[in-house]
């Protein structure tokens, strides 16, 4: 099990797990078991090191898309309000 920072705090990487359905058709999208590349703490996009994420939010999301965080600033901007997890 992976473990992230935010600040000082220590965070434990527990992937969401969507459904056998959802899962086999994102590794096969992806080429990647986004369950085991989250609790590697591995990005899925540029299969970098997922360790620092700004805030809680960040890290919920990365724990859904699997992006770390300069990844998810590219896709979703620093705007909160285009997250996923809408928090
Ligand atoms: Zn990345």
């Amino acid at each position: 099990m992976g473990k992230i920072h935010i600040g000082n705090r220590e965070y434990q990487t527990k992937a969401t797990f969507k459904s056998d359905e959802v899962e086999g058709l994102l590794k096969a999208l992806t080429g990647k078991d986004r369950v085991a590349t989250i609790e590697r703490n591995e990005c899925m996009l540029c299969d970098g090191r997922a360790e620092q994420f700004r805030d809680e939010l960040s890290f919920k999301e990365y724990q859904i898309s699997g992006y770390c965080q300069p990844c998810q600033d590219e896709i979703f901007g620093t705007d909160k309000s285009n997250l996923i997890t809408r928090g």
